[in-house]
Order: structure tokens, then sequence, then C-alpha cells
């Protein structure tokens, strides 16, 4: 089954009704053949479903309402076929709490040259009708994603793509449980947060439970559940020598499971989508559960070390949008700096807590001492990560919003760490350790990041979007002097944005 499969994208398309019962029977038909071609493409992994030419504020008031209340629908798709009057989509609008993606499409590709006479103009008024649409979206300062392009084109499906990834990963936020147990790390800032604002903006409630519970939950794993988890890992990873039947180690991987299996257990019983560690508030469990937080994050649930919510929640979010794409996300932590001129790297890693997904081979299951937590040796799975371009993203709350940050970065090949037995990538930010460093830190980013190699910028600009938040992009165009003027800029801008809307 595709991942997105329970969800519909609908599509709508805007005319008025001026042009007569002909121009009304051609619009709907060509509507509906759009649609099929783009559902057809299979470059779009949510369905989209036609639902009718509007003509009038009613049609589209209509339209947008059934569109709130319908939960299997995570977006809008619009689309100008005609000249549309947009006074009539105003009262729609400021109905729709859906995301909506404006198509600037044709339905033919090319001009008839020879042949089109007035009828064909009237008919075939995108190029000015989706202009007058997107006036009033504008002047409503209603977020949105504007896609140009024939809607044949691959590349322009693409990026409806992207948007509908994003859109399900919104509608996902929206009821997502993030479970923590503990609280932030002592002292810690840039972790922490507004949870209520969190759950007005980004959608997401947070809740706290006592590492008890988690401790009652794991009482009830009967040995014939941990033997059946420790054959699985028997297959899906190398072991070392002290993890393997006999080894002295042994028992440290039969309490990572038992901690794995009543982590999953309490997850699922409470409909969570992610959670929380915290080292410090262990009381009760055997050993860090690092293990756990690396199989629990390649299933999918958001993950953040010592209480970091926030990163929870983005991680789920990300690891949403890429579902079904091949090179994985993970949780990641900058970790110790690496000066080497123009190779200057960051070494990515986490005490434990490093998702198997971007992996480039085999995982290996080890046990070795930890001196943080005064808890048993913990099971750890050591690797070292793909190489490749990939994104790193934060949020953050800056007392009176939040900004998302992110960074474009390169993975490079990491040497092998025999006295660090934790998992791990190197990467060289974007555009330069340099330069990307300093703007992360202007930023004010976080040390803890959500880390991906399949999505791009796009996703997550869309995403901003869609949430309404504040992006900050640093990539191979970033230079310091003009990252400080945005963020400047953007400092009016967030305290004038309320009072201008
Ligand atoms: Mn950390």
């Amino acid at each position: 089954m595709n991942a997105f499969d329970q969800y519909e994208v609908w599509f709508v398309t805007g005319a008025q009704l001026l042009y007569g019962g002909d121009a009304v029977i051609a619009v709907d038909a060509h509507s509906n053949e759009i649609v099929k071609g783009l559902n057809e493409s299979r470059n779009l992994p949510v369905k989209i479903v036609y639902k009718g030419t509007v003509n009038s504020a009613k049609e589209v008031t209509a339209a947008f309402k059934a569109a709130n209340n319908e939960e299997k629908c995570i977006g809008i798709i619009t689309w100008m076929h005609t000249f549309s009057p947009a006074k009539m989509w105003i009262h729609g609008l400021q109905e729709l709490r859906k995301p909506l993606l404006h198509f600037h499409t044709q339905f033919n590709k090319e001009i008839p040259w020879n042949t089109m006479d007035m009828d064909f103009m009237n008919l075939n008024q995108s190029a000015h009708g989706d202009r007058e649409f997107g006036h009033m979206v504008t002047r409503m300062r209603k977020n949105r994603k504007v896609v140009v392009g024939h809607w044949q084109d691959a590349e322009a499906q693409a990026k409806i793509a992207t948007w509908m990834r994003v859109s399900a990963a919104w509608a996902d936020a929206q009821d997502m449980l993030i479970i923590r147990f503990g609280d932030q790390m002592n002292n810690v800032a840039v972790t922490d947060g507004d949870k209520v604002s969190a759950e007005q903006v980004l959608g997401y409630h947070v809740d706290y439970y006592p590492i008890a519970d988690l401790v009652a939950e794991q009482d009830k794993v009967t040995d014939a559940d941990i033997a059946g988890l420790v054959t699985k890992y028997e297959k899906e990873y190398e072991f070392a020598p002290n993890c393997k039947e006999g080894g002295k180690d042994r028992n440290q991987v039969i309490e990572a499971a038992r901690e794995e299996i009543a982590l999953r257990r309490f997850l699922k019983g409470k409909g969570a989508k992610a959670f929380t560690t915290n080292f410090d508030d262990l009381k009760g469990l055997d050993q860090l559960p690092g293990l756990a937080c690396q199989r629990l994050m390649a299933e999918g649930y958001g993950f953040g070390a010592e209480g970091d919510w926030k990163t929870a929640a983005l991680f789920r979010t990300m690891w949403f949008m890429g579902q079904g794409l091949p090179k994985g996300c993970s949780f990641l932590e900058d970790y110790t700096l690496n000066f080497d001129g123009k190779k200057s790297a960051i070494l990515q890693a986490h005490m434990l807590e490093v998702c198997p997904l971007i992996s480039e081979s085999k995982p290996k299951m080890e046990v070795h001492p930890l001196g943080i937590g005064g808890k048993n040796d913990p099971a750890r799975l050591v690797f070292t990560s793909k190489q490749g371009e990939g994104v790193a993203a934060t949020i953050v709350d800056l007392g009176n919003r939040f900004r998302l940050i992110v960074n474009k970065v390169d993975c490079i090949k990491s040497k092998p760490l025999p006295k660090l037995p934790v998992a791990s990538a190197l990467w060289i930010p974007r555009p330069s350790f340099e330069t990307g460093a300093a703007a992360w830190i202007l930023a004010g980013g976080t040390h803890h990041t959500s880390f991906s190699y399949d999505l791009t910028v796009e996703y997550l600009e869309d995403y901003a979007e869609m949430a309404g938040i504040e992006i900050m992009v640093i990539d191979e165009n970033t230079t310091i002097s003009d990252f400080k003027k945005e963020l400047r800029m953007n400092e009016i801008y967030y305290l004038l944005n309320k009072a201008l809307c």
C-alpha cells in the first residue's frame, strides 16, 4: 500500500458564466482530462479528485467548506481556465483552512496560431485568469504555493508532488502526539520553547509521562517477546562478538530489546507519533534506550534527545514527507568540528540515537560503556552515513515566533572512530563550512537537527508556507552580509505581519 493512499487532493477549476453553456461544458471536460492526466502520470503520490468548476462566490464557498470538513482532503489545487473575477473567491478563501496550491497551467500546450479565434481566446484565459485569482490570494495574505507549467510537464508535476508530500505531513502533524519522558535537559535553552504556541501554529500536542509508566510497561514484556526481537536483530545487523549468544554483553542486548518492546507498546497505546527521552531520567531502566530510539526512528517515530520535542516533531514530519524515497533521514547533533581547510566539516552523531535509515552499510550491534547517565552499558547500532547532498533543519522558538532554519549540507566519507563507537555522519555545510556554520549560529539554530537526504529546500519552504512560519535557508548562494540583512528585515516583518492581516 502506498503511504499516501488515505489522502486526496481536491482540484477546483475557476470560471464564470459569461461565455455561455458550451464554454461551461468545455471547461469541465478539459478539467477532467487534466486531472486524469495528472493521476495517470504516476508522478504524484496523492490522488487528485476533480471537484467541479466554480462559477460564483456561493460555489467557491461551498467547495472550500466541504474541503475543510473532509478529513481525507489534505489540500486544494485551483486553476482558472477562463477569467474568474476574483471577488467571487473572497468568502471561500476566508473559510479555507487546507493548504492551497495555485496551478498556473493551460489546457492546450501551444498556441494554435492558424486557427485561434476569439471564442478560443475567451475559453483559454489562464494567462490572465490566474493573475486575477493570484491578486486576490496575495491581497488576502493567504499563503500558498504557485506552480507554473504545462500539466503534462514532469517538472511541474514534481513541484506538485513535493507540495502533496508536505500537505500529507502537515495533515499528519495536526493530530501528532509527542510524548516526553522527563523534561528538557536542565538549563538547556535552544531545545525548549512554547508548547502552547506549537499546538496553535504547528498543530501538534506535547504531553509528559513519567518514566515509571514506561517501566511498568517493561515489566509486562516476556522472554518470548524478547527472543523474537533479538532474532530479528540478528537478521538485520552484524553482531560484535560480545553481543552474540554466549558473549559477555549478550544480556545488554536482551535488556535493550525489552526497552524497545516496552517503548513501542507504550507509544502505540497512547497513539503517539513522536517522543523524547532524557538521560537524567532513566530510573528503572537498565540502560539509555539508544537502540530502541534508533529503531523506532526508522519506523517513523519522531525522536528528540534530552527533551527536545521540537526536533522530535520535525523528524516525524520530515520522515512522513519522505516515505518511499530511497536515502533516509535521522535525528543528528553537531558533535565535533574538523578543521581541514576547504574540507572542514562537522561530525554528526549523538550519544547513541542516530537513525539507521542513513547508514551506508549493514549496521553493527555493539555494547560499550557510556559515561553519562549512570546506567548499565547500552546496546547501539554503529555505522557511518551514506555520502551525498541533504538538508539539515531545525525549528527554534524566538519568543514571538517560530523560525525554521534549513542548511543544505554535503555528507562526505567519514573515518572509523574506534574509540567512539556510535553512528555518525560527516558533513560540510553549504556554501562552506565557515559561512554555513556562521549563518546557522546567527539564525539561532540548535545543535540538534532533523536531517534528510531525500528532501530538498523546496519541501521545507512549502512546510513553512503552510505553517505560516519564518524560514531561513542557508545554501550555496548564502553570504553573511545578505543573511544578516534578511534576519533584520524579518524581525520587522514578523512584528508588523499580524497588524497588516
Ligand atoms: Mn543532544
